[in-house]
């Protein structure tokens, strides 16, 4: 079931989790044991889904929530449905939503959080993230490194923007002394950060 929902989204071009990123997430999660994750970007559901059977298989503690912000009305309601169909409708919850004006209104803390949605915005997720954040909490950034765009000198493509914003976070990732930070190079890069 799981292997249908992402054969369907890559048909689709959505861009979900890459396995060698999923691979590296699936270490972190197995260390850590988060009971809540905060996921900006859910697409269809397949990360989220991922996330929730990791820990439900390799960590014993079964009370695991996972809170998932998804901008795209269609999109969240076949995350919903896929979601259902594997049963975790107890463990995940979508929300619909902008993530910039959504995010706000939440206070809860959580363990880990993914973030994974429009690249232009990553600044103001960080942020909002160290805000939902406690000490030892994990903030992850997927498609850190865009196609190699944000580690090259070239700055005239159609991108720039995007890369502008994903630099302005690993420079504050980096330099904010909560903050502990590491870039790999797995799938579109991967930004770890933890809160010390
Ligand atoms: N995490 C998913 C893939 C997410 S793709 C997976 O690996 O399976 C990025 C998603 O972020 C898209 O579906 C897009 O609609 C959503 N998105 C973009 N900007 C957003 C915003 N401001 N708030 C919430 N979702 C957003
Ligand atoms: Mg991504």
């Amino acid at each position: 079931m799981l292997n249908k929902i992402k054969q369907k989204a890559l048909e689709e071009h959505i861009p979900i989790l890459m396995d060698d990123t999923l691979e590296t997430i699936k270490e972190i999660l197995i260390k850590e044991k988060p009971k809540k994750i905060l996921e900006i970007g859910t697409a269809v559901g397949y990360s989220a889904i991922c996330f929730a059977k990791i820990l439900l298989e390799n960590c014993k503690e079964k009370n695991i929530l996972i809170d998932t912000i998804e901008l795209d009305e269609i999109r969240a309601k076949e995350a919903i449905a896929n979601i259902s169909n594997m049963n975790l409708e107890n463990i995940i919850k979508v929300y619909i939503g902008n993530a910039v004006e959504l995010l706000p209104t939440f206070n809860d803390k959580y363990d880990v959080i993914f973030i994974d949605a429009a690249k232009g915005k990553y600044p103001i997720f960080l942020k909002e993230a160290i805000r939902l954040s406690h000490k030892d909490s994990i903030i992850l950034a997927d498609n850190i490194l865009y196609k190699g765009y944000v580690m090259s000198d070239y700055n005239k493509h159609k991108q720039r923007t995007a890369v502008t914003h994903l630099r302005e976070y690993i420079k504050e990732a980096k330099e904010n002394e909560i903050l502990e930070t590491e870039i790999l190079e797995v799938g579109d890069g991967l930004a770890i950060s933890k809160i010390l």
